[in-house]
């Protein structure tokens, strides 16, 4: 939402959407350093609850250093040190989106921080799977990493940008599956609602992409409509766009609608 506008904020209270949970992510630039981290998990924290609130809507953020920036481990390093003192702010939600990208050596090592780190302050997880060719190998990876932490509990963990081939191994490990609606890349409407009818709608919902490219900040409505349209009941579409996120965000108990 911190590239979004007012629009959109409009667009979503109207069109019923009862919160906003925002991770913390690629803003489209590098940042140069652990200050532009710093500003961003203020506005993230601070600044961006504050302009969701004016559309009615409470804001909800998760703090990480996103995959993307991550290759460079000093920088990584630096800005996991100012995370802790971001998590007793009242929006946060847990560590996200970690994960991979490019599924290299340093990515991986970071995510290994990001997973020790929510371990030892008891946070939730969002983690992002990596695009294209690169997703099936690097969601095999995080799976692996995750499940080797003893320390964390599946049911607290969503791994999102889950498609057809890797749903199935991210349900298996009880862990949730996100599904990102995007009009171009990731799951289009018409595939996410494949997916649910295909693997069941336990554990797994849907999101939006609000960010800095072409997305479309009302994806889950508009996919409501498309629930409609194929024949599911409103009590179904509602237990799988509002109560599994509710269910899986009230886990923290700052979730509050
Ligand atoms: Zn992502």
């Amino acid at each position: 939402m911190v590239s979004r506008t007012t629009d959109d904020y409009t667009a979503m209270a109207l069109a019923g959407c009862a919160a906003v949970c925002e991770p913390a992510f690629w803003a489209g630039f590098d940042r140069s350093g652990p200050q532009g981290f710093y500003d961003y998990f203020c506005q993230l924290t601070d600044y961006e609850p504050k302009r969701a609130a004016k559309f009615g809507l409470p804001h909800y953020s998760w703090l990480c250093i996103n995959p993307k920036e991550s290759e460079d481990m000093k920088l990584a390093e630096e800005v996991i040190s100012i995370i802790p003192e971001f998590l007793a702010r009242p929006n946060v939600l847990g560590i996200g989106e970690i994960g991979l990208n490019k599924n290299t050596r340093n990515e991986l090592k970071v995510l290994e921080w990001h997973i020790d780190l929510a371990a030892r302050h008891g946070q939730m997880i969002l983690v992002h799977t990596p695009h294209l060719e690169d997703k099936l190998k690097g969601t095999r990876f995080i799976l692996d990493v995750l499940k080797a932490d003893k320390r964390i509990d599946p049911a607290r963990v969503i791994i999102d940008h889950v498609e057809e081939h890797t749903v199935g191994m991210v349900l298996d490990t009880g862990m949730w599956a996100g599904m990102t609606l995007y009009p171009e890349s990731k799951c289009t409407s018409a595939r996410a609602i494949d997916i649910l009818e295909n693997y069941g709608e336990e554990r797994i919902w849907m999101n939006s992409a609000c960010d800095w490219g072409i997305s479309v900040p009302l994806a889950v409505p508009r996919t409501a409509l498309e629930m409609r349209k194929r024949g599911w009941t409103p009590e179904r579409i509602e237990a799988v766009i509002y109560g599994n996120p509710l269910r899986f965000m009230s886990q923290n108990p700052r979730f509050k609608l």
